[in-house]
């Protein structure tokens, strides 16, 4: 039987329920984002009437404020979020417990089973998005296909508020004329590869000859040609629900070996540095430190360890995750790849039993000196400063760890890196999630689809971050 999906979005999701506990603001710009301590950060999400002004998820605030100097700035409040990204998710079970958040305001419903007696998948469509409206206040927008890769296309092609039915009828005509960009999984190194290589459009991507897409994009380029084409079968997998970001991660295979400890340490810090410097911006702090290392031989493991005080300082994550190296690496042969992740998390908002044996003013200052050095590199780069023992070896140095690219793109809240693989619990370095990675990264085990480096770009060096989230990754916009 066919499957009925949909992939319901809630549009600007912080921004709209910003707006819901601010009617004062009605109609103005708003932007949720910063860090209004230390006067730094990123927009998250804006509204509308900002967007409309040319503020866009991911810019600088100073920026922000440059493109709409009346933009009015709150804090982000994730408990908040996560509260009205779990009465959507009720919402949504009443319909099929065949649920898969994807991000904290996007989610998979298979409604197969009830379209029948619910009504065919565009009328359940109607009916979710009146509910959502009605008793959320919030808008959303759906697409509804046969597969997961359309649906989700569905609800990014007509937004806020609109419902895109993807058929065996249309969709050679909506989703193929898109730019290939447009399809779940293609960043934007993938797609400036794809562009090079004459592939413009989904279209172009689904009418290819696979094996020359593989030939260019590794597996990556097997996987796109099946998703252009409609032919994803991944299910949507259910998951109980808890928040639906499960951990944050980056990984990188080292342009050359690694041959001791100091060539570890440095990369170890530079992932570690990019994996904070994610966590503080999603206002999310984690008590789960995982590493997974792989050797030339690729033979790989991955270990992690449980703290007691929930972080997102470089430093702590870090040093725990040399602690974790140490104790597991015996060195019989070189180290190709690292992987750094923080995984439990909970709101930044946190509150904790203060340690007697932790020195809170030394974690301050760490705190303080992350931010600091987010924010320069925020501003000129992120070659802009280094810590000595990175800078020490250029060639690490050099490594991409910042390389948020491929979730970057569509934002933050509304990250793209995302990761469709449906197997795998192998070699997940937590135990509460199935696959992992983002295009880019290196967990091995997997299962499958696309985890592994994305060959589409350049070098074998290119360790996105990604988000991991029960099944998968943070969604797109
Ligand atoms: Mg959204």
């Amino acid at each position: 039987m066919e499957r009925s999906i949909l992939h319901s979005d809630m549009n600007a999701f912080y921004a709209s329920v910003e707006m819901l506990h601010h009617p004062e603001f009605d109609g103005r710009p708003l932007a949720v984002g910063g860090d209004p301590a230390a006067r730094h950060g990123i927009v998250l999400t804006a509204n509308y009437p900002a967007k409309r002004r040319g503020v866009k998820t991911g810019m600088a605030l100073w920026q922000a404020r440059q493109a709409c100097p009346d933009l009015i700035f709150v804090p982000p409040r994730m408990d908040l979020y996560l509260r009205f990204s779990h009465l959507a998710h009720e919402i949504y079970m009443e319909y099929t417990d065949l649920v898969e958040p994807f991000g904290i305001d996007e989610s998979w419903l298979d409604v197969t089973a009830c379209a029948s007696a619910a009504g065919d998948a565009p009328s359940i469509a109607e009916d979710i998005s009146r509910r959502m409206k009605r008793e959320l206040g919030l808008t959303v927008s759906i697409g509804v296909s046969w597969n997961k890769i359309f649906a989700k296309f569905g609800s990014d092609y007509r937004k806020p508020d609109a419902i895109t039915v993807i058929t065996r009828d249309n969709y050679r005509n909506i989703v193929w004329r898109a730019p290939a960009s447009d399809l779940l999984m293609v960043g934007r190194a993938t797609a400036k590869k794809l562009w090079t290589l004459g592939f413009h459009s989904i279209g172009d991507l689904a009418l290819a000859d696979p094996h020359i897409l593989q030939a260019h994009l590794g597996k990556m380029g097997l996987i796109l040609w099946t998703f252009a084409n409609g032919e994803d079968e991944t299910p949507v997998m259910p998951d109980g629900y808890s928040s639906p970001v499960k951990s944050i991660g980056n990984s990188t295979t080292s342009p050359r070996d690694l041959t001791d400890e100091d060539d570890v340490r440095a990369v170890i810090f530079l992932l570690s540095e990019s994996v904070a410097a994610r966590l503080k911006e999603h206002h999310f702090a984690g008590s789960l430190i995982g590493i997974c290392v792989r050797d030339d031989g690729l033979a790989w493991f991955s270990r992690q360890h449980r703290i007691p005080i929930p972080t997102n300082i470089s430093d702590e994550i870090a040093h725990r995750a040399m602690e974790l190296f140490r104790a597991n690496y015996t060195w019989d042969r070189p180290v190709r790849s690292i992987g750094v992740r923080v995984g439990m998390l909970q709101a930044d908002s946190y509150c904790y039993q203060t340690d007697l044996f932790v020195d809170e003013r030394l974690r301050e200052k760490q705190f303080r000196m992350d931010v600091a050095m987010e924010s320069i590199r925020r501003r000129f780069g992120h070659d802009a400063l280094f810590r000595g023992r990175v800078y020490a070896d250029r060639l690490l140095a050099g490594l991409e760890v910042h390389g948020d690219a491929e979730d970057r793109r569509g934002g933050s809240e509304d990250s793209r890196s995302f990761f469709a693989d449906t197997a795998g619990t192998a070699g997940s370095v937590f135990t509460d999630s199935g696959g992992s990675g983002g295009p880019g990264t290196v967990w091995p085990g997997s299962g499958g689809v696309g985890t592994a480096t994305d060959p589409a770009v350049a070098g074998a060096v290119h360790p996105h971050g990604y988000f991991e989230h029960g099944v998968r990754v943070f969604g797109g916009k």
